[in-house]
């Protein structure tokens, strides 16, 4: 049976350890102190390392890692990162044999320009880094609205119970802006209390689910007529287009 251990990095990060008590697969090792001590802790030999984007905080600590375990880096093809063994994009399957994992690839761009997310269709697990964040998403560094609107449309197609493993802990002011966008969604409401009883007991809010995104995150909701109300009276957005509600929505979170 497969697990998925959360590995808490620096301020707010989520690092993955995926593994079966004896082998691991680590998603976006942006340190590798705190996976070093997982795979001790937990007795655990490291057989890759999968990376969903450019940034440090996700590829920081891939070189010690390296020296620790010579192992296959999968990463994105279009993401100017080092070390990188097989490099992925969408059509493409990982398979790691020592733990009979297939893991399916997405571009998910937006964030950064060759974003990749890892689907494991048969766990109903989903690795999205900076891409789908529980109740928000990724800022536009390198993409544009519409690429990063249509990302997440393929994320949020994906089975209701696919679980959310993302890359930060954001969810509570990410839910926060989301009441600001949708007031009078009461699953917002809902959700953030229960978020923020999860925080203070020291406790991760990731995983989520798709079916929880979608009924509370304003990123996966640009199409509802009382998120567009909000930023009209807000003055943020004019017409009724799609992608512009989602530029508007992004741009307003920047500085919420
Ligand atoms: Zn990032």
């Amino acid at each position: 049976m497969l697990k998925v251990l959360t590995v808490p990095a620096f301020n707010d990060n989520y690092l993955w350890l995926i593994h079966d008590d004896t082998h691991a697969a680590v998603v976006d090792p942006g340190d590798a102190a705190p996976i070093l001590d997982a795979l001790r802790a937990h007795n655990l030999s490291l057989v890759a390392i999968l990376l969903t984007h450019h940034h440090n905080d996700h590829v920081g600590g891939v070189p010690a890692l390296l020296q620790h375990a010579k192992v296959p880096v999968y990463a994105p093809r279009n993401d100017r990162i080092s070390n990188v063994t097989t490099s992925l994009s969408e059509g493409d399957n990982v398979h790691i044999s020592e733990l009979d994992l297939t893991l399916s690839v997405l571009d998910v761009p937006g964030h950064t320009r060759g974003h990749i997310a890892y689907v494991a269709k048969e766990q109903g697990w989903l690795f999205c880094g900076d891409t789908l964040f529980a109740g928000g998403c990724g800022r536009l560094f390198e993409g544009t609205p519409e690429q990063m609107l249509h990302s997440l449309d393929k994320l949020a197609a994906l089975p209701d119970d696919t679980k959310v493993y993302c890359a930060h802990e954001y969810t509570v002011s990410n839910l926060r802006f989301a009441q600001a966008a949708e007031p009078g969604n009461q699953a917002v409401s809902q959700r953030l209390e229960a978020e923020q009883a999860k925080r203070a007991r020291n406790e991760p809010t990731v995983p989520s689910n798709i079916a929880l995104e979608k009924a509370t995150n304003p990123f996966l909701r640009a199409r509802e007529p009382a998120i567009l109300k909000t930023l009209q009276g807000e003055g943020r957005v004019k017409g009724g287009d799609t992608v512009a509600v989602f530029g508007a929505l992004r741009e307003w979170k920047n500085s919420f």
